[in-house]
């Protein structure tokens, strides 16, 4: 009792003190730093324009055509290069290193996924990505970890542990596991298979308790896993509502991994705000899009021809044969989107080295820019993964305080300038035009001048 009270004692007094200090002594902490002769992409419109920006601590103070009079700023002359968001990762893992799931789960210490995912959060923020959303496995240790400074990376809205039905996508047990049984990553927190709507309930409040932003369902099951079909519709309405509705307890929402048209549709009427793969997008689902406000998010490698040739495919019999039969339906994807456009942010879903990683990132965006052109690519990269984010609501987003994924007046300092015009060559914001078998790439792309997230500057080579 005695501790308690004078605990509250410390806490009134640095309440006190925090708010007679005059507000002149937070102004002259704040240092600025001013960005001239850039043009700006503000992470939606057509055009660059040309014109200067000033940050002031954390926040973009002022965006203008005009010069701008900050006598007290650190000057950055872009020589007319172009200035943009920070990009918006919204669909990593940080913490799984592959090579397999069984890998994962046998060999596997809290040590090997710490390290791995320190040098993967390096990793994303090198290649200009400010923001990751983490779609399952990571906890909010490293969010933690990031925002202290002990550790370089990216804001980080992680979802904790994967939620999904026995037997499902997220089911890490050795195939001769009792049932029941608790695995590797159940204790670590990074994965956890429901039974039914309470076992939804209970991993879904756990998993605010231990860090998450938002919650991670998987509704179907896998191409390159071993005991799901990708075409699995995996939970009841009631246990897909249930994650819903732990969600808005905390103000925020559900991520559901959807392959199926009736997974996604299903996901959709639940009230799951954000779709992720959603290979069998139509029209149909661009409509029920559109009624509930939601987003999707897809790694369009899943596209791409190479993807029967790779080893964990081809070597596999019954993944080759998924593969094939989820390559016919898929193939609509593309087309579709450019038809009925949805909400879409950047998805890489790697799994794997730090290395292989860095060039899926690469090929991801060089396959956004192959499909679609580099505005909506840009767009997709930035001020969508922007609102996606801030889905995680006023109590669970540990950045609440301005606008992420745009340059505009109050929002995030998160800022890359990049050589030349990414409009008339994408390449400039860090592509790579081979997947595998591709050479390992630089820890960050020269031609990504400048990285700064939060007001600090992480990379100049201007
Ligand atoms: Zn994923």
């Amino acid at each position: 009792m005695r501790n308690k009270l004078s605990y509250l004692g410390t806490l009134c007094t640095s309440f006190v003190l925090a708010l007679s200090f005059p507000a002149l002594a937070q102004d002259q902490a704040l240092t600025q730093t001013l960005f001239t002769n850039v043009y700006i992409f503000d992470g939606v419109s057509e055009e660059r324009m040309a014109g200067n920006v000033l940050v002031e601590g954390n926040l973009i103070r002022q965006v203008s055509s005009e010069a701008i009079n900050a006598p007290g700023a650190t000057v950055i002359d872009g020589g007319g290069r172009t200035l943009l968001p920070g990009f918006i990762e919204a669909h990593a893992h940080l913490m799984l290193m592959g090579p397999s799931l069984p890998a994962m789960e046998g060999n596997t210490t809290w040590e090997d996924f710490a390290i791995h995912g320190t040098q993967m959060a390096k990793m994303y923020l090198m290649q200009g990505f400010t923001t990751v959303r983490d779609a399952g496995g990571g906890n909010g240790g490293l969010r933690r970890a990031i925002d202290a400074g002990d550790i370089i990376g990216p804001r980080y809205y992680p979802s904790a542990a994967f939620i999904g039905t026995r037997g499902g996508h997220a089911d890490f047990a050795n195939y001769t596991a009792p049932v029941g049984q608790s695995t590797n990553f159940s204790r670590l927190n990074m994965a956890q298979e429901a039974d039914s709507a309470a076992d939804v309930q209970k991993f879904g409040r756990n998993n605010f308790r231990m860090g998450a932003t938002q919650l991670k369902y998987m509704q179907s099951g896998g191409v390159v896993s071993a005991f799901d079909p990708w075409q699995l519709l995996a939970g009841s309405q009631a246990e897909i509502e249930a994650a819903v509705q732990v969600a808005n307890e905390y103000g925020s929402y559900v991520m559901a991994h959807s392959y199926r048209k009736e997974a996604i549709m299903s996901a959709l009427n639940a009230g799951v705000r954000s779709i992720e793969h959603g290979f069998s997008f139509d029209c149909d689902v661009a409509k029920l899009m559109k009624k509930k406000d939601a987003y999707i998010t897809t790694n369009l490698t899943a596209f791409d021809p190479g993807l029967l040739d790779i080893p964990a495919v081809a070597n596999v019999p019954a993944s080759l044969a998924k593969a094939k039969s989820a390559s016919a339906t898929f193939a609509g994807y593309i087309d579709n989107m450019k038809k009925c456009p949805a909400k879409r942010a950047f998805q890489t879903d790697c799994v794997g080295s730090v290395t292989a990683c860095n060039i899926q990132v690469a090929y991801e965006k060089h396959l956004n820019n192959e499909f679609f052109g580099p505005h909506t690519s840009l767009v997709t990269m930035t001020s969508v993964g922007g609102e996606i984010v801030a889905l995680s609501g006023d109590f669970m987003n540990p950045y609440p305080d301005a606008k992420l994924g745009v340059i505009e007046e109050g929002a995030y300092a998160d800022i890359l300038i990049v050589d030349g015009n990414p409009f008339e060559d994408f390449s400039v914001v860090g592509t790579g035009d081979k997947w595998f078998g591709a050479e390992p790439r630089p820890e960050s792309p020269e031609t990504i001048r400048i990285i700064m997230k939060d007001g600090v500057i992480y990379k100049n080579t201007l």
